[in-house]
């Protein structure tokens, strides 16, 4: 799971699937299935999220192929009395790979914050998870000119104290809100200087190669029709994929994306 590497040239593409409260067992099974024969030869890197309930059943269709296994969520605490919540641990015993943290739909439903969300990516990492952090703005945010200044403050805060050596485990995810499940996308050039915004940010925190070399993910309705535009562009390095990832035949084609 190398998501760090030397020049934009070399970062791999990674695509992934967050299927966040959908899909009973069975369904997702069936998904699964789908996805392995269907991604069988592609080249990016592949990660899908199922819920919770479906973990186990998932990570045995896709363990020893392309496709990593994602989690949508950690809990904040390595385990004990917390009701209701799932620790590192228990996700490492279902196969999981990688975790979404910072997803805005955990930060606005849910009241997240940065803190919380910095003390779950070093969670994570402490147990060998891979992370997907997820920043971005809301509407009003962008309209009020705060785009820049939100995403630099929550990648700060998200990051802090955190060690160079670490971030090859973290892959960032920009996500506008406004753009999750609501058929807008950011045009590419947006979305592109957003990116270009944290890569220069991350250049400043650790050593300038950083900036050029972790991979950033874009998000907000992903669809097979937009995701060729958006991954052209110079500072778009994959995609995290929410409705769009729930069927195989929308799925596929943003996964093998022509590169
Ligand atoms: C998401 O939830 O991370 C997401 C990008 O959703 P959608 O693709 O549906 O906009």
């Amino acid at each position: 799971m190398i998501i760090i590497k030397g020049d934009h040239d070399l970062r791999n593409y990674y695509i992934a699937g967050n299927w966040k409260m959908h899909k009973n067992r069975e369904e997702a099974r069936e998904l699964a299935r789908e996805l392995v024969k269907g991604l069988e030869n592609c080249g990016h890197t592949l990660m899908i999220a199922p819920p919770f309930t479906a973990l186990t059943e998932v990570a045995a269709i896709v363990k020893g192929t392309n496709i990593l296994l994602g989690a949508q969520n950690v809990s904040l605490a390595e385990q004990g009395a917390h009701t209701g919540e799932i620790s590192p641990i228990m996700l490492k015993d279902c196969g999981v790979d990688v975790v979404i943290i910072g997803h805005s739909e955990r930060r606005i439903l849910y009241g997240e914050t940065d803190d919380m969300i910095n003390k779950k990516i070093k969670l994570a990492l402490s147990h060998d998870l891979d992370v997907v952090f997820c920043v971005g703005e809301t509407l009003d945010q962008r309209e009020g000119g705060e785009a820049e200044g939100v995403v630099t403050a929550q990648v700060k805060k998200g990051l802090n104290g955190i060690d160079e050596s670490d971030l090859r485990g973290i892959t960032l995810a920009y996500e506008p809100v406004w753009a999750i499940g609501t058929g807008k996308t950011a045009t590419p050039e947006d979305a592109d200087a957003i990116h270009g915004v944290i890569r220069s940010l991350l250049g400043g925190l650790y050593a300038a190669s950083i900036g050029d070399s972790m991979v950033i993910q874009y998000g907000g309705s992903v669809k097979p029709d937009n995701v060729q535009s958006l991954m052209s562009m110079e500072n778009i390095d994959g995609a995290l994929v929410g409705g769009a990832s729930l069927k195989a035949e929308t799925f596929i084609p943003i996964a093998k994306f022509d590169s």
